[in-house]
């Protein structure tokens, strides 16, 4: 291999586009760290052991990174230099977002906010429950009852009247609500099958209701008690579709979710999330099966 390396402005030129670069470098944070250290070696290393073995071997690599040039002058060097440094900064930024992302993903996936429960998902066997009491005798999980009983006292405090009339429900409960939903209908003449067919869109198979969880809770204005789409007229309903996602509450059933979720719309279900997961799905519009798929 020919190369020469010869004029002192040159030298100069790379000396600049270093310093450039590790100006560039400093404003757009410490994630091209890496990259500069690298630049600054091959320019330091080259400066200091001209003509020797090192200085050829990186000039071979960085005239191999750009297509192979044989014969390098120090401008040249300088542009490959520039031109490698880009590159590699480059490969650096995506690669630091491909673990970010990943990272992410782990987190929300060992995350006991966002454990996902539905007719596909049901409640991991061995899942614990510990629950504490909160209004009305009822009881939810101890990890977010401070956040419920401060969205409820401050939407009382906007003037409405919201009363919790489900929390946690064990598992001989929600069997219950379930068969008793069965024989409703079939007192109504119905099947079996459409009976239980009827049942699943309203009330979750047990061991897929979230309420199980200890997680979620229904909320009903004292004036109107009613499971119905009415509910979400009421003032104190209104205030919580609004508000609750700053208490780490969303609304788990939307309207227009409803193909997702499985589940009808219910304007009067909440599930905890936590308030930075609970701000991204309401700001995003989403549904939690949504968000945890995106
Ligand atoms: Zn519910």
């Amino acid at each position: 291999m020919n190369s020469h390396y010869t004029n002192g402005q040159d030298n100069i030129r790379a000396w600049l586009i270093a310093a450039l670069l590790m100006l560039a470098g400093a404003a757009a944070g410490t994630r091209v760290g890496p990259a500069l250290q690298w630049l600054q070696t091959v320019v330091i290393q080259g400066e200091n052991t001209a003509e020797t073995e090192l200085r050829g071997e990186r000039v071979h690599r960085i005239a191999g990174l750009t297509g192979g040039q044989a014969q390098v002058s120090s401008r040249g060097v300088a542009d490959t230099l520039l031109q490698a440094a880009v590159g590699e900064i480059r490969r650096i930024e995506e690669e630091t977002a491909r673990n970010e992302e990943q990272k992410r993903r782990e987190a929300m996936a060992a995350d006991w906010r966002l454990l996902l429960v539905n007719k596909e998902h049901p409640l991991p066997e061995d899942y614990e429950v510990r629950v504490t009491y909160t209004e009305l005798g009822y009881q939810i999980d101890e990890r977010c009852v401070d956040e419920l009983e401060q969205m409820l006292q401050d939407c009382r405090k906007a003037g409405h009247d919201p009363k919790i009339c489900s929390a946690y429900r064990d598992r001989q409960y929600q069997i219950n609500l379930f068969n008793n939903s069965i024989w409703n209908y079939q007192s109504r003449g119905y099947s079996y099958e459409e009976a239980r067919a009827l049942t699943a869109e309203e009330v979750a198979v047990p061991g897929t209701s979230e309420h199980e969880l200890g997680l979620a809770v229904d909320l009903v204005s004292y004036a109107n008690q009613r499971l119905n789409e009415e509910q979400e007229n009421t003032g104190a309903q209104k205030w919580l579709m609004e508000n609750s996602w700053k208490y780490g509450w969303i609304l788990r059933y939307p309207t227009a979710k409803k193909d997702i979720t499985g589940i009808i719309y219910e304007p009067w279900h909440y599930r905890y999330v936590g308030r930075e997961y609970a701000r991204e799905i309401y700001e995003k519009g989403l549904c939690l099966e949504e968000f945890l798929a995106q």
